[in-house]
């Protein structure tokens, strides 16, 4: 279809528009429509190229959908995506082809990993199976099946028509209101007072409420005319068409054969008629400064006309093939499917799109400009998922899925470095199809973050693992020792890939006397003024109206109830509150419903924490401490202010593992002093370095759950095990009346705690199934790990309510066997709170 709106289009110069939408690829589209959907219609989406073919990266995908994904929110968006392209139709041609979707193995490495996938697909409730060989010989023919292990076989795969679905979707959007302008550049906004009041454009300017980034690899370019970074990496990506391959049956339709992957080469393959076309992620990442893009040109829908009449040539997001960088992938192609041997590649391209540094979406409000929203680095298969989840984010104020991972809001500032973007996203593409650990750490660039006690935990052979950019030790070698004489249960070689024994043994040794855990990568705010008491009020369940000294664990929820946040908050002043939260989207969340009576101060790079915890964590601090930390002066969930030797420390008593100790804050360049001084302290009492591995299995087994892996803004407090941080008498809070009327509904599902009875250590996102009814996948796990005190290997999960009862017997998929679990009560570790309260 040519411009609906014709050369010139929708009038543009001296309009007004509630939402503007900067792009029409196929992120664009969807929001418009589904801000339609919801009765948002004043909406003006603004594209520089001609509407629909837009020479964006939409124009020219194959648009395959692969849905299993590592993350549950990727495969809700893909799942909802595949549901809504299948519905739709333009001028009577399908927006997607369902013809399912195999990934094979050629290694027993990859077989095992499809293994592990398909209980991911399972525990997200995507229907998938496993194929031997000839079973995927038998669908896709063209296989040679001795050269494989066998496939993961997802049938509700498929192509997208990203054109199409684009074109279908803005023509629904526009019946109901929404303007279309095409050849339309948009070049600057006005901004006034930390907001947009008019959107430039090569056609006059647009007076809007809110402008939303949909401009795909020209994103940070448009985000720089706002003042807004938008941390993205547009990097080439190869994909060819190849001439007829013989005996590849032609239809009427373009495809029916199952879309396919092979990650062990780092490539995929769909056919075209009788052609394949076949995409690599093998060769070098090739970036693309977004300053250097040309505006768009030509029209096209690549994956259609490859080589004849246009296709994708022209097309500003399209660079030159490199046939170089495509030899090794068009070797290995030939191998797995032989009958390539009879032909060639015809044509070729090196096609742009965006890449981050964690492989997520960048999605949500910006932090400097605040009525400037981005949906970037969104692949087709996500794109009517997150165009849902905008529009509700954006018309709502929450989307109607849990996008923590994906929020623009989760970047720090060095992660909006031009060279940390660009290292870290070329990895990201390097390792796009290979097989990742969820803990692995990224090799590039480290050390990062370093907290002041680093070159002791260096000393101490700690073992590192990143997060967020800090370093944080896992385990530490000079602990070796403690190991002799236990009988510590292993992990198998996937949980066990980052772990050793010395974890189990820092475990039980923190147990037995007291350990010093570096908790300085945990994110804090310092939130202070006349205002701070009502502005954590407003936004938190539990009641912080208590004199200072104390300290508060509560919630921070979502308007519509679900659990945003979990914060402790320790008041050291009448107007001073210090905040130990989830990262920087809690601070943004604080810093947004602040007026000019608070300030809130991120403190965690010029501060820093140790956790002294373990029985004999009194015995260490007493001698050094200014103050009496007595029970009798010093009780449970209070804080002080007070000195550490010579060093000033705010000491907040405290304890993830379920111990008794503090949490020892101090400002950074006092950090060594700290460590050394409760080291030499602690000498006589066994006190020792511990890591993150023992943390983490120490915090599960007394029953504390980490808000991000067990719970999330979609889960109310009540599901979550978290009810009794929830004080609806205190007032009117954020999510408050939501909650009440949630709970006037019986809880439909529960986190709880299950016990592996076979003792398999787990490594969460494993599916659960009923004991009865194994077929039926019930649930899926979230946080797991040995509980070294209590002997077990303990994991949390989701589970339907009448399947959540105490001694309810369950099975869980763990690469390719049923495992039987128990649901158990939570805590396990002293649930009488005995050792913390002492
Ligand atoms: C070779 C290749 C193969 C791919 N294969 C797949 C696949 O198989 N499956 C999959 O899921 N994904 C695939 N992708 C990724 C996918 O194509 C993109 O992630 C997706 O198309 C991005 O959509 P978008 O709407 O964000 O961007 P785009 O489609 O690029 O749309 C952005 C629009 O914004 C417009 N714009 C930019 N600046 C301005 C401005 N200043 N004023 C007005 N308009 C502006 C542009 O003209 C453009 O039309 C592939 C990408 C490539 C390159």
């Amino acid at each position: 279809m040519s411009d609906p709106t014709g050369p010139s289009g929708t009038p543009i110069a001296d309009s007004r528009a509630q939402i503007l939408v900067v792009g029409a690829g196929i992120v664009g589209c969807s929001t418009a429509y589904h801000l339609a959907q919801l009765g948002t219609t004043d909406v003006l989406v603004v594209e520089q190229g001609p509407l629909f073919a837009t020479g964006g990266s939409s124009s020219h995908a194959p648009g395959l959908v692969f849905q299993t994904n590592p993350s549950q929110t990727m495969s809700q968006l893909a799942g909802y995506t595949v549901q809504r392209f299948n519905q739709d139709t333009l001028d009577g041609r399908p927006c997607f082809h369902q013809v399912g979707g195999i990934e094979v193995a050629t290694t027993p490495k990859r077989w095992a990993d499809l293994q592990r996938k398909l209980g991911l697909a399972t525990a997200w409730g995507i229907e998938a199976s496993l194929l031997g060989p000839r079973e995927v010989h038998a669908r896709i023919p063209q296989i040679d099946p001795r050269k494989i292990h066998g496939g993961l076989f997802v049938a509700s795969d498929g192509i997208a028509k990203p054109v199409r679905a684009a074109e279908a979707m803005a023509r629904e959007a526009q019946a109901r209101g929404v303007r279309f302008a095409g050849n339309t550049e948009v070049t600057g906004f006005d901004v006034r007072d930390g907001r947009i009041t008019a959107v430039r454009t090569s056609r006059g300017t647009v007076t809007v409420d809110q402008v939303l980034c949909c401009a795909g690899i020209w994103g940070p370019k448009v985000g720089a005319l706002a003042g807004v970074s938008i941390p993205v990496q547009p990097l080439a990506h190869q994909y060819a068409v190849t001439a007829p391959v013989p005996g590849l049956a032609s239809g009427p339709d373009e495809v029916h054969q199952p879309i396919l992957r092979h990650q062990d080469s780092s490539m995929y393959f769909r056919q075209i008629h009788d052609r394949y076309g076949v995409g690599s992620y093998q060769h070098r990442a090739i970036p693309v400064r977004a300053r250097d893009l040309a505006p768009t040109a030509a029209v096209g829908d690549g994956a259609e006309a490859p080589s004849d009449g246009g296709g994708w040539k022209g097309m500003a997001s399209v660079h030159p093939f490199t046939p170089e960088d495509f030899s090794k992938p068009w070797a290995d192609a030939r191998d797995l499917l032989p009958v390539l041997r009879r032909t060639e590649v015809a044509e070729g391209m090196n096609g742009l799109f965006l890449f981050t540094s964690d492989g997520m979406p960048v999605l949500g409000p910006s932090r400097e400009v605040g009525n400037f929203w981005v949906a970037e680095a969104v692949w087709i298969t996500h794109s009517a998922g997150v165009g849902r989840a905008m529009a509700e984010w954006m018309t709502d104020g929450v989307p109607g899925v849990d996008l923590r991972a994906a929020d623009l809001r989760r970047f720090e500032d060095f992660a909006h470095s031009p060279s940390y973007v660009a290292e870290r996203s070329a990895q990201s593409f390097v390792e796009v199809y290979d097989v990742l650990h969820p803990q692995q750490p990224p090799e590039h660039p480290r050390p990062l973050r370093t907290s002041p006690f680093h070159p002791r935990e260096v000393e101490r052979g700690g073992v590192f693992l990143e997060a967020n950019g800090w370093e944080r030790p896992h385990w530490y070698t000079s602990n070796q020792s403690l190991v002799d004489g236990r009988d510590l249960a292993e992990p198998g070689p996937w949980a066990g890939r980052y772990w050793s024994p010395i974890v189990g043994a820092e475990h039980q040794a923190t147990r037995e006397n007291v350990a010093l855990y570096d908790m300085t990568s945990l994110a804090r705010a310092e939130v202070s003024g006349r205002g701070a008491l009502g502005l954590l009020q407003h936004l938190t369940t539990n009641q912080l109206d208590r004199p200072p000294g104390y300290v508060t664990y509560t919630l921070m929820l979502e308007p519509t109830g679900g659990v945003r946040a979990d914060i402790t908050v320790a008041r050291l002043s009448e107007n001073t509150f210090q905040v130990g939260c989830n990262g920087q989207r809690d601070i943004a969340w604080l810093r947004r419903h602040a007026d000019d009576t608070t300030t809130v101060r991120d403190i965690t790079g010029g501060t820093c924490c140790i956790g002294l915890w373990g029985p004999k964590a009194r015995d260490v601090l007493a001698p050094l401490a200014s103050e009496d930390v007595s029970h009798e002066a010093f009780r449970f969930f209070r804080a002080k202010r007070l000195f550490v030797g010579e060093v000033p420390v705010t000491a907040l008593r405290l304890s993830y593992v379920g111990e008794l100790g503090w949490e020892l804050y101090t400002s950074a360049e006092f950090g060594l002093r700290l460590w050394d001084l409760l080291a030499a302290a602690g000498a006589e009492h066994g006190i020792l370095p511990a890591g993150r591995g023992a943390f983490n299995g120490l915090r599960i087994e007394k029953g504390y759950r980490a808000w991000g892996t067990d719970m999330w803004s979609t889960h109310d407090p009540d599901e979550a095990g978290l009810g009794f941080a929830v004080n609806p008498d205190k007032g009117d809070f954020v999510g408050r009346d939501a909650l009440l009327r949630r709970r006037e509904q019986p809880v439909r599902r529960r986190l709880r705690c299950l016990r592996v009875d076979d003792g398999t250590v787990l490594m969460g996102s494993e599916a659960v199934f009923s004991a009865e009814d194994s077929g039926r996948s019930v649930g899926f796990t979230t946080s797991a790990a040995y509980g070294y005190s209590v002997g077990a290997s303990l994991a949390y999960a989701w589970l339907p309510a009448d399947l959540s009862d105490e001694d309810t017997p369950l099975q869980v998929s763990y690469f390719d066997r049923r495992h039987p679990a128990t649901v158990v009560a939570d805590p396990l570790f002293d649930p009488g709170m005995r050792r913390m309260r002492c």
